[in-house]
């Protein structure tokens, strides 16, 4: 336990890294804890076999370890039942399942709801479903402060909604979504809702039921695991309807020329190999993440993003897209230097100031429009930063701007 600068040791890059590294990427990928490091070397060094398949006892160990992860993941996310507990390579492929899924319950006409601020991975998924059942995706709009526009929720949800699905946190703005409002308001027309957790995840322990979600997908690389894992949650009477997206071995009850059946879920949804060793690292993370103080690091993340915004709203000709203020946001803050393309202001804060930060669209194209802009930059807290990557920060965008206006 611990907050910041006290947490370093438990991740090994900050011992690696040949110079101070001010990590503020925490959005794009989180850096692994050594409990996740070690099981992932543990397995392919010393307990390596193929789960679900192998008779010997190595291999039993390795599916009942695989097991074993599930719930692991399932108590992270308080999921009523293991099995419902999908072991996907990461958010991206966790909604593309939940977008085929639903697809089999829409008509030509029905509509999927998402919303302007969704990173591409929940809004392409969603048109391809709409496409090929001549369904229709309409968003909700969002506010100048980056958050949802609830007001005029009723302007997009219809009679013929039958999908929400919304980011639980902005991965630009770091607005948090008002999940009961949007749970009520699928409930009035019927809707499945659909929550992707990728950026809330790695912020403690979550409970699916409170959120009232039916799908929930996360990554792994974001929780401080591996990467090359996630997880699609679901509600069992949902993800046994579904039919699999992709098909091989270990998804089939029997496989014949004459027709082919299905295993139930999870291993309906998990054809081949999957992701062994990421997915026992992603459960010794989530294992990390539950033994830590969440109210500490809850007031650790809130007093740093109030440095970050006070900081940058210090400074001439930043703009902050997205909430000023503390309140449900959590620490991922987007801004643009006038003048200044966001990829200059990361090169330049990289080497005058060691600041890792993240420029570009954020896989939110739609939101940079609602903006008007392509690109911008992002910094993203984690529990290990603390003041001196704020400071770094902060400093370097001083610097950068006094060079290039
Ligand atoms: N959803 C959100 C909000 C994200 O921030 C990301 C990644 O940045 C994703 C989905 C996709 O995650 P992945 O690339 O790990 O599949």
């Amino acid at each position: 336990m611990g907050v910041g600068r006290e947490l370093r040791p438990q991740f090994p890059i900050f011992a690696s890294f040949p110079e101070p590294l001010h990590y503020l990427d925490n959005a794009a990928t989180g850096q692994i804890c050594a409990a996740a490091a070690e099981a992932l070397w543990e397995f392919e060094t010393a307990a390596r076999a193929n789960v679900k398949r192998g008779v010997y006892r190595l291999a039993d160990q390795a599916s009942a370890a695989f097991e074993a992860a599930r719930s692991t993941m399932a108590s992270y996310i308080g999921a009523p039942a293991p099995d419902e507990v999908v072991f996907t390579s990461g958010a991206t492929s966790a909604l593309n399942i939940a977008a085929h899924g639903l697809a089999e319950r829409l008509s030509p006409g029905d509509e999927i709801l998402v919303s302007v601020l969704e990173h591409h991975s929940n809004i392409v998924p969603w048109q391809l479903a709409a496409k090929a059942r001549q369904a229709v995706v309409k968003a909700i709009p969002v506010t100048d402060d980056g958050r949802l526009d609830l007001d005029r929720l009723g302007g997009v949800l219809t009679d013929r909604t039958r999908v929400v699905s919304l980011t639980h946190v902005s991965n630009v703005t770091g607005a948090v979504t008002d999940l009961a409002r949007l749970r009520a308001a699928a409930d009035d027309v019927g809707a499945i809702l659909v929550v992707d957790g990728a950026q809330r995840a790695p912020h403690g322990p979550i409970d699916v039921k409170a959120i009232g979600a039916d799908l929930y997908a996360f990554s792994a690389h974001k929780m401080f695991g591996a990467t090359g894992a996630g997880v699609l949650w679901g509600r069992s009477a949902i993800l046994d309807a579904f039919p699999p997206l992709l098909g091989g071995g270990e998804m089939i009850r029997e496989v014949s020329f004459a027709g082919t059946t299905f295993a139930a879920p999870p291993h309906r949804f998990e054809a081949g190999t999957p992701p062994i060793g990421p997915v026992l690292a992603m459960a010794a993370a989530a294992e990390w993440l539950m033994a830590q103080d969440w109210s500490a690091l809850a007031a650790h993340e809130a007093r740093l993003t109030g440095r970050l915004l006070d900081g940058l709203g210090s400074l001439p000709g930043v703009r902050i897209l997205g909430p000023t203020g503390l309140q449900q946001r959590l620490g991922v803050v987007a801004f643009e230097v006038d003048g200044v393309h966001a990829h200059d202001v990361c090169q330049l804060v990289d080497q005058l100031a060691g600041v890792a930060l993240r420029g570009g669209h954020h896989c939110c194209q739609p939101l940079m429009e609602r903006f008007d802009t392509i690109a911008t930059a992002r910094a993203s807290l984690a529990p290990y930063n603390d003041d001196d990557d704020i400071d770094a920060l902060i400093d370097g965008l001083e610097r950068t701007i006094e060079m290039l206006q």
